[in-house]
């Protein structure tokens, strides 16, 4: 039996396991990546592990989520990265240069290697052929130790492209569509393995869209085979040398097959507040817009602002919208100014804003008080903008730049027919991407070579081991759909003590009730309860760290999202799964306790355990955990199960 591209690569890496849908693999990492916001603690574990030098081929240090320098701690923060990268062995790209996928892409992405990132958005340079995983940050920190990653045998769909996009569709519409098909818990467990002859007419940049927001959909990774297309876009980025062309054997066989047809898409867009709230632009037209913002690691491409910068150019942004465009990075915003897009956009109206994440989690750009704002990026949880009761909409370039125009929600082959003279700009690369690599510093021109830390810079807390018995207070019970940003929001209030586990646990689900973090002092820890879909979002590790810093010892919840669920284990916290009827009973205040010694359970490989809620009713609730996640559990999480590890040989 042939075999998908996504067992190729991870066959040609697989140091344990067997590739059994569902079995826990062991597989090796050529590549990873890290973040301002998850990287500090990464090599703040890569130090406490006492490792020494990163061992994977290629290891990318970025400053991207929050670049802005209030004070001295995001800046203190950013010199202790660099520091680290250069005392580790890692390339370091500075503050400004842009968001993490979109100068790994440029610069690093290749084709039939893995990698494993601390960014949810990870599966970004799956565009090019790369496999690529976003993980919790000890994860990483392991990884680039030289361990094997592990993880369940993903299934792995193919998502059959068939024709070709219309005018005024794009990529951004093909993975909306996926969204409005699967919904956000569709990709769950999944690899997305796109094929078909509508993969082949889209350019790399398009398919590296659909990728990035394969994250949406709660996949595992999201992967295109390699073709002439990719040859063509490493040429231009001048690293054709990384080309080889992978792809599934004819004979290949998939765990499920979905066909999308290209030119039966149309502009589409999703409502507030979750990414698979999609619908047609036309359904919505006439919703006064008072903000657009084009970027984002989704669209922040040279080619993605491109068109918006065509449909503006000679014309005015409508008076009552602001229209602000950030590149995905420096590369983007410098060929755009050389090429003059930049004051053509200036000149139509459009604020110009420095390559970095930022309004996507709520730093700068936060949209007025009951107003729509249209944004191109990959997210529109609510609040995330940096208001809690936002409404934003997401939608392509074109899409957004119509809306700009015109002042509301508008599908652009509508502001067409209206204006007369607007065609679709399509979508062009660059003959060469020429952007200055000033801002990125390999290892072999590191300018520091110890660690430099600030004093808001602080230890990583531990864990103790697991107990016996595990009983404690429903401290919260919450929804279906929580995400990592309300466990640890990242607004710039909170994300400045991303370094400082005792002051960013203060923050800890203050979305939820405000009254969280103390009530789990003053208890001395408990348990958390929530519905389905636990802990989607982002990969950030702070969501179990600090709870686990505030004394939770377990979460029951109906289920978990996969990298959340991961960093759970990584830092000692049970993830137990209940029914909905459990759900359902059980109230904040009631006092859990697990009926037998749960360490010997958990070391013994007991899959259901009987709890008792105030010892008046019991439920069972099930870990679902491999061998190697029960080890971890059982020490107090993965730092002190990897020291362990290496002290035993
Ligand atoms: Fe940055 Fe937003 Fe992309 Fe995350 S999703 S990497 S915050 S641009």
């Amino acid at each position: 039996m042939g075999q998908t591209l996504t067992e190729k690569i991870l066959d040609d890496h697989l140091v344990e396991g067997e590739l059994e849908t569902g079995e826990e693999i062991g597989i090796e990492i050529d590549q990873v990546l890290t973040q301002d916001t998850t990287g500090t603690m990464v090599w703040l574990q890569f130090e406490a592990m006492g490792l020494d030098e990163v061992q994977t081929e290629i290891a990318a240090q970025y400053c991207d989520h929050q670049t802005y320098q209030f004070d001295f701690k995001n800046t203190d923060d950013h010199r202790f990265l660099r520091s680290a990268a250069g005392t580790y062995g890692a390339h370091f790209s500075r503050p400004g240069n842009g968001i993490c996928h979109n100068v790994h892409k440029e610069n690093f992405a290749a084709p039939g290697k893995t990698m494993l990132g601390s960014d949810s958005h990870t599966p970004t340079p799956g565009g090019l052929g790369e496999l690529a995983i976003g993980a919790g940050g000890i994860d990483v920190t392991v990884a680039m130790g030289g361990a094997p990653y592990y993880i369940e045998m993903p299934e792995v769909v193919n998502v059959r492209l068939e024709g070709e996009l219309p005018e005024w569709a794009t990529a951004k519409d093909v993975i909306l569509e996926m969204l409005r098909r699967l919904s956000v818990k569709g990709g769950v467990g999944k690899v997305l393995e796109y094929t078909g002859p509508g993969a082949e007419t889209l350019s790399v940049p398009e398919r590296t869209t659909i990728t990035n927001m394969g994250t949406e959909l709660g996949a595992t990774s999201s992967i295109f085979p390699t073709d002439e297309k990719t040859r063509d876009y490493l040429a231009r980025q001048g690293r054709e040398d990384d080309f080889v062309e992978v792809g599934p054997d004819e004979d290949a066989e998939y765990a499920d097959e979905i066909v999308v047809d290209l030119s039966d898409l149309e502009p589409l867009i999703a409502e507030p507040s979750m990414p698979d709230n999609v619908v047609p632009v036309r359904e919505v037209e006439g919703v006064e817009v008072s903000q657009v913002m084009i970027g984002s690691c989704t669209n922040g491409g040279y080619e993605d602002i491109l068109p918006a910068a065509k449909m503006v150019e000679g014309r005015e942004i409508n008076k009552k919208t602001e229209m602000i465009v950030a590149p995905g990075s420096k590369q983007a915003s410098e060929m755009l100014a050389r090429d003059g897009w930049v004051a053509e956009m200036m000149a139509a109206g459009v604020n110009f804003s420095e390559a970095t994440c930022g309004a996507c989690i709520g730093i700068g750009h936060v949209p007025a008080s009951d107003s729509v704002s249209l944004r191109t990026f990959n997210r529109n949880f609510e609040g995330r903008s940096g208001i809690d009761d936002d409404s934003v909409y997401l939608c392509s370039p074109e899409v957004a730049a119509a809306a700009a125009l015109k002042g509301e929600i508008i599908d652009p082959r509508d502001l067409a027919d209206e204006l007369g003279d607007l065609e679709d700009p399509g979508f062009e690369l660059p003959d060469e991407y020429d952007g200055s690599k000033a801002d990125l510093i390999a290892p072999d021109e590191a300018v520091d070579d110890e660690l430099v830390k600030g004093p808001n810079i602080k230890d990583v807390p531990l864990k103790d081991e697991l107990d016996a018995e595990l009983s404690g207070e429903n401290l919260l019970k919450m929804e279906d759909n929580i995400t990592t940003d309300h466990i640890t929001p990242a607004n710039a209030d909170a994300l400045m003590y991303r370094s400082n586990i005792p002051e960013y646990a203060k923050f800890t689900l203050t979305r939820i009730d405000e009254t969280f973090p103390e009530r789990a002092e003053a208890a001395d820890g408990g348990v958390l309860v929530a519905g389905e879909n636990y802990g989607q979002g982002s990969s950030r590790e702070h969501a179990a760290m600090c709870p686990m810093y505030l004394g939770i010892d377990a979460v029951f919840a109906q289920s978990f999202a996969r990298i959340h669920k991961a960093n759970l284990f990584n830092f000692g916290i049970v993830p137990f799964i209940i029914d909905e009827d459990t759900y359902a009973k059980i109230d904040q205040g009631d006092e859990l306790t697990v009926v037998d010694d749960i360490r010997g359970g958990v070391e013994s490989g007991e899959e259901e355990f009987t709890v008792s809620v105030n010892g008046d009713w019991e439920f069972t609730a099930t870990l679902d955990a491999s061998e190697r996640e029960r080890d971890m559990l059982a020490v107090g999480g993965k730092l002190p199960w990897t020291k362990q590890r290496a002290q035993d040989g």
